[in-house]
């Protein structure tokens, strides 16, 4: 089965919003087995959607589209996909009276241009949206099939979740695709590849080498006739992987390195307090993206300056004589946050974030000090020489250091 996702609004053109809506059907679409071709985008003028709607209904199987179906005058995509098929638009009754009723049980007056929103044509039959007045639309017709979904994000998630997808389900008895994402830290994406060159040719699953801000990621892809085949080709690949490439892999699918990390130190009743100099209270603020950190996060302080660093403990004469820049300034950081906290934990980060080298020291060299109170450790790392670059792949080291340290204590 091909599908065509059609983005539908003159807001996607300009520029003001992005199709979170296609991305989120491609993604969709692979766990029914069905592929995607096309996704195009069109505004909301009528002939310029009938001649986008017209190309994709001849070129694929399944043309699935989200926007334009509010009451105003500018939301053409009914008439659109009417003119495209030459079918006539007719009320339905029922329709109408739903939509009257979604106003009723708000309190709300409604106005009469929603009447439009209780309009079919022939081959269409209403998928109900309860998050809003606009009922999508299920057209069958000559042994192809169109779906039309409102655009806001929330409505059309819901329509497709609990409408469009279970019924896609039922009708595709092909293949199943299914993928997972392994997350690593520490390894090149050059030394990845190489690590994976016996598996990269295999086609079921299939690996993919993504370089991403928060490390090298792989994802593998399988094709089966039943999810528990796909599921088990990818969970044989993953464990060869995992012995390949070990301690580097942190984290599958969506988790984070701030989610992973903060479930190992709620797991240890363990808190953590943070002293950061380059990455400029962006440590911090990874650590409380994730939802109930209060939990293990006592606090954070950009200690910048020099005097900052030394009057949260940090003795003077260590930063004289060895630079700031140093394990033992990192090291002496993490400490006096651990201790001035009354943290389990603490961790530090200092380097040169340029634009120029300082004490002699190259922009990008970091160094990342954690301290439980019984073990030291500090760790060079070498990260990318753009200003932003470097303060998140700090972080993202000072994470997967954590990380580790968390589990090695374990
Ligand atoms: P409404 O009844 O709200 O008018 P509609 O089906 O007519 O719904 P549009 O008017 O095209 O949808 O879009 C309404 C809003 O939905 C947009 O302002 C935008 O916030 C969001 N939206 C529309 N299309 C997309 C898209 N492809 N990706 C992400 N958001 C979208």
């Amino acid at each position: 089965m091909r599908a065509e996702i059609v983005s539908i609004g003159t807001e996607l053109l300009l520029g003001q919003i992005i199709d979170t809506n296609a991305a989120y059907i491609a993604g969709e679409l692979p766990l029914l087995g069905i592929d995607l071709y096309y996704v195009s985008q069109v505004g909301d003028n009528l002939g310029r959607m009938t001649e986008v709607l017209g190309r994709a209904w001849s070129r694929s199987d399944i043309v699935i589209t989200t926007g334009g179906l509010g009451p105003t005058q500018d939301d053409v995509t009914r008439e659109g996909i009417a003119a495209m098929l030459g079918e006539k638009i007719y009320a339905d009754a029922t329709l109408e009276k739903e939509i009257r009723e979604f106003f009723a049980q708000r309190a709300w007056k409604m106005p009469e241009s929603n009447v439009k929103q209780a309009t079919l044509i022939p081959s269409a039959r209403p998928i109900v949206n309860p998050r809003g007045t606009a009922p999508g639309w299920w057209v069958e017709k000559d042994g192809k099939l169109l779906i039309a979904m409102p655009g806001p994000p929330i409505e059309m998630q819901r329509m497709w979740e609990k409408e469009a997808s279970p019924r896609l389900r039922q009708m595709m008895k092909g293949e199943v695709i299914l993928s997972r994402t392994i997350k690593t830290l520490g390894l090149s994406e050059a030394a990845v590849d190489e690590l994976l060159v016996p598996f990269l040719k295999d086609t079921n699953p299939s690996i993919g080498v993504y370089a991403k801000s928060d490390g090298i990621q792989l994802r593998l892809t399988s094709k089966a006739a039943r999810r528990e085949e796909a599921a088990a080709r990818i969970a044989a690949r993953e464990d060869e992987i995992r012995a390949l490439l070990g301690s580097c892999i942190w984290g599958l699918d969506d988790e984070t390195l701030e989610g992973v990390v903060g479930w190992l130190l709620a797991a240890r009743k363990w808190r953590l307090a943070i002293m950061e100099s380059c990455t400029g209270g962006l440590l911090s603020s990874m650590v409380t993206d994730s939802p109930g950190s209060s939990a293990y996060f006592k606090g954070g302080v950009v200690a910048y300056a020099n005097e900052v660093k030394v009057a949260w403990g940090v003795p003077s004469g260590l930063i004289e004589r060895h630079g700031v820049v140093s394990t033992e300034v990192a090291a002496a950081m993490a400490a006096a946050i651990r201790e001035r906290m009354k943290a389990e934990v603490g961790v530090s980060t200092t380097g040169v974030a340029g634009p120029d080298e300082l004490e002699g020291k190259p922009v990008g060299l970091v160094y990342i000090g954690l301290d439980d109170g019984r073990t030291q450790r500090v760790v060079e790392a070498n990260v990318p020489r753009r200003r932003v670059d470097i303060k998140k792949r700090a972080s993202v080291h000072a994470l997967f250091e954590l990380r580790r340290l968390l589990l090695d204590g374990g």
